[in-house]
């Protein structure tokens, strides 16, 4: 056999020089900047104003923004990781920056104007926070089926209707918001408009007073007859679902990677407490059942987290991925659940409570499995392509 490597796939665990040297970068932040606040900013169900600005500064809200416009100039595979590693210690962090990067940005990249992006993509990677709003009180997993308005007057349109359960809401001031000009058409009738904080008749509304990912602003979106520039069509109109859909396909890439760091996180707290906590004369660690236990949960982990690489993967090496990208959300968001559950069960009595960190991570486990389609929605994908 020859032994030529060049034409060797690359484990999926390798990763390149500038991988390991940024996710060692945000990892670093992680435990320094983010850790300290993690329990103030769950009570207080906000993010810290100063870390959000770091954020900004250590350059993961702009990680596929090219250098141009002032971004980092990165693949899609360094958002999985800035994700991965922030949610290892805070996925309410985590996911603040996913939806910057793997929802909005990802948008604007894949769909925008030269105008559009020479207008938003320097202020997205240097100080704006972006939000993605299709859901509605009517319309989730259907998501379709919206009912929020947009009539063409003159050169603009006027957007009426309400959106829900929007992330980053609080912060943002930048919104993709879908909307339909024809709902006779169905979803041919969608369209992405982009919405600034100020426009007239556009406000930010309820926020929701949430089990998990706290603080994490989850809101309601008021739009009353709010007018946006045509200039500010996000794509085509009536191609507003193309948007939708390959946005959320990578998205939910970027929840499989919000996931993985979660369990990560909750298995390191496990094996650390395990080998501190004494019962019956020694570390509760030394009983095989606990070990099993941990093994086990270090089996859950690696399959998860290989599922995740290997759909971010094949999303950088435009190659299909539909599939492995439902599979890692539905895989990574039911080890989360599993890997948490058992890091409470291990701290017994104190996992229960607030002083320790698992109960949070096992709180913040549960929306995996709801958002960017729910467990059931992704069993659809999956079998659709199954039996097809
Ligand atoms: C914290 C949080 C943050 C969010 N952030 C955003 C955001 O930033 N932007 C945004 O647009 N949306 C966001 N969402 C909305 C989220 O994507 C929806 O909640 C989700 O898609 C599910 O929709 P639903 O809540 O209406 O549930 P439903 O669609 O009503 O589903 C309820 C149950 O029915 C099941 N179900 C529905 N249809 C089927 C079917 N055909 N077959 C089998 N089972 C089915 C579902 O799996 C689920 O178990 C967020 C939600 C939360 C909770």
């Amino acid at each position: 056999m020859p032994q030529e490597t060049a034409d060797v796939a690359q484990p999926l665990t390798v990763f390149a020089e500038d991988e390991v040297i940024f996710r060692d970068s945000v990892r670093e932040f992680a435990e320094a900047r983010v850790r300290p606040l993690v329990r103030e900013m769950d009570e207080q169900a906000k993010l810290q104003p100063d870390l959000i600005r770091e954020l900004f500064d250590l350059g993961v809200m702009g990680i596929e923004v090219p250098e141009t416009y002032g971004g980092a100039g990165g693949r899609f595979f360094h958002a999985v990781l800035a994700v991965e590693e922030l949610s290892r210690v805070d996925p309410s962090v985590g996911v603040f920056v996913d939806v910057q990067n793997t929802l909005v940005i990802n948008a604007f990249l894949k769909w925008g104007s030269d105008e559009v992006k020479r207008r938003y993509l320097p202020a997205l990677a240097s100080g704006t926070v972006g939000a993605y709003a299709l859901s509605e009180a009517g319309s989730g997993s259907d998501a379709f089926a919206l009912a929020t308005r947009a009539r063409e007057d003159g050169g603009e349109f006027v957007l009426t209707g309400r959106k829900l359960w929007i992330t980053n809401a609080n912060e943002a001031d930048l919104f993709i918001v879908f909307a339909t000009v024809n709902p006779e058409a169905g979803y041919r009738g969608i369209t992405a408009f982009l919405i600034e904080r100020g426009f007239a008749g556009f406000s930010v509304g309820k926020k929701e007073d949430k089990l998990g990912i706290r603080a994490s602003s989850t809101c309601e979106l008021i739009l009353e007859d709010c007018r946006v520039p045509r200039a500010n069509v996000l794509g085509e109109v009536g191609k507003g679902y193309k948007v939708a859909i390959e946005t959320l396909n990578e998205g939910r890439i970027g929840i499989g990677a919000q996931m993985i760091g979660l369990a990560r996180g909750a298995l390191e707290h496990a094996v650390e407490y395990t080998k501190e906590r004494k019962q019956f004369g020694r570390a509760i660690a030394d009983f095989q059942g606990v070990q099993f236990q941990l093994a086990r949960a270090a089996v859950d982990v690696e399959a998860a987290a290989l599922a995740v690489y290997n759909a971010a993967r094949l999303r950088d090496a435009g190659r299909p991925f539909l599939t492995e990208a439902a599979i890692c959300k539905i895989l990574s968001s039911e080890v989360a659940e599993r890997v948490s559950s058992l890091a409470v069960n291990l701290f017994g009595g104190n996992g229960f409570v607030k002083e320790y960190p698992v109960e949070k991570l096992f709180r913040d486990a549960k929306i995996g499995q709801i958002y960017e389609g729910t467990s059931n929605l992704q069993l659809q994908t999956i079998a659709k392509q199954l039996l097809s």
